[in-house]
């Protein structure tokens, strides 16, 4: 038996999305005696950067961006192109990629990212590698081309193991790859950090730092996206503050992915329904632990399902109230004794329910503790790291 277990991690880019920090914090704890891990990304950027700060071994094969960037935004006009060319860029793709493995000696590789699929896959099979696919993805055709879909499928055959984030992600994908593939698929729920994200943290710098001593503060994280409902939010506080002026709105994130001209229109929805100075744009934090125990009510606003939903867990082990559409691995996340479901795309529920919970100190207090314990149980990343870890022995013996 071999010392340690190298696992080759592929990403196809570097921005921080919550498949980065959940793999992010998954390596952190890799019990290093029996596992080696090695990230092997598409461009430098934030993660890796990261990724060097707790001594983790990158590798960069440079992915171009119409690859890195292509159907995130098919609106842009560009995409028949950017299609052809990745097809044309993928045969370097998966040499660089083979390249990789053999130099780093790969026992497993480890695909973090659909994209990264495509050259890593076909690079595992030709250096007859064991892999494993982490899908973080709810593969449907709201998010993916038909074209894109059948090609996932055919990947999905290939792989050794299929590791799903959610019983929803997990749905999907047997949907498109047929039943018969069931006994490759694990569910592993992403995990928290419980003690970076905790209720005893200190929010009150952040509170004094925007004069917000006396307000309630609902708090939205995730990235800028259409789908993710930053519009519903707004629409939502609008309502709200015309019944109590005490609150205030936070939309914590960047406009990743190349989403700057969806960030302009909220801006623009918030100007325009005069709610400046009470909706608050945070940009992209680095301390979303902190601005979560700042927050007295977190919400969830996703119009199309959500594949796992990280946000929530952390407001959860910061023992804070959720509200969350009721689509997507949110549901299963969450339970009444944890928090409140809201249909999508209705800012006028949303408004009433964070109302109610604004007014009922008592049952907001208690969602907050029953969802830390709930955490506590099933979201604790020590526990959702060894069942990963549980997983890579299996298929590297
Ligand atoms: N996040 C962050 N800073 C921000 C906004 C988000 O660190 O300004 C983190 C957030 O704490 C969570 C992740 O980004 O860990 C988002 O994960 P989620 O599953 O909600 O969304 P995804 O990006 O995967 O769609």
């Amino acid at each position: 038996m071999k010392e340690q277990i190298n696992i080759l991690f592929l990403d196809h880019q570097a921005q921080m999305g919550g498949g980065e920090f959940s793999l992010m914090e998954t390596i952190k704890i890799l019990n290093k005696n029996i596992f080696n891990p090695i990230v092997m990304l598409g461009t430098k950027g934030p993660f890796r950067n990261e990724l060097d700060k707790i001594g983790i071994n990158t590798e960069i094969i440079n992915v171009p961006e119409y690859f890195r960037t292509y159907k995130r935004d098919p609106s842009r006009g560009n995409a028949f192109s950017s299609l052809i060319k990745s097809i044309f860029i993928l045969p370097d793709l998966i040499k660089k990629t083979e390249e990789t493995i053999k130099r780093n000696k790969a026992d497993i590789v480890a695909i973090n990212t659909i994209k990264s699929a495509f050259f890593g896959i076909p690079a595992a099979q030709k250096t007859k590698v064991k892999s494993v696919w982490i899908i973080r993805d709810c593969l449907t055709k709201d998010f993916y081309r038909a074209i894109f879909l059948r090609e996932i499928k055919r990947l999905a055959e290939k792989v050794d193991k299929i590791i799903c984030t959610s019983e929803e992600v997990k749905r999907h994908f047997l949907n498109l790859a047929g039943r018969n593939s069931s006994n490759k698929v694990t569910i592993v729920y992403n995990g928290v950090d419980l003690d970076r994200f905790n209720p005893a943290l200190n929010g009150e710098k952040i509170r004094e730092e925007l004069l917000l001593r006396d307000k309630y503060v609902i708090t939205l994280i995730g990235r800028l996206e259409p789908w993710k409902g930053q519009k519903v939010f707004i629409r939502a506080a609008k309502t709200a503050l015309e019944k109590r002026d005490n609150l205030r709105f936070f939309i914590v994130g960047g406009a990743l992915f190349g989403r700057e001209a969806y960030e302009n229109e909220c801006l623009m929805l918030v100007k325009k329904l005069g709610v400046e100075g009470k909706v608050l744009f945070l940009g992209f934090r680095n301390d979303v632990p902190n601005v979560i125990v700042a927050s007295d009510v977190i919400v969830h606003t996703s119009i199309l399902p959500e594949p796992f939903g990280r946000g929530i867990i952390e407001a959860m082990a910061c023992a804070k109230p959720v509200i969350s559409t009721n689509i997507g691995g949110p549901r299963e996340i969450l339970t009444p004794e944890t928090g409140i479901f809201i249909e999508p795309n209705r800012p006028d529920f949303l408004a009433d329910e964070i109302i109610k919970l604004i007014d009922e100190t008592d049952r907001r207090l208690l969602l907050g503790s029953n969802a830390r314990e709930r955490v506590e149980r099933m979201f604790d990343i020590r526990k959702t790291t060894q069942k990963l870890e549980n997983i890579i022995k299996e298929i590297a013996q």
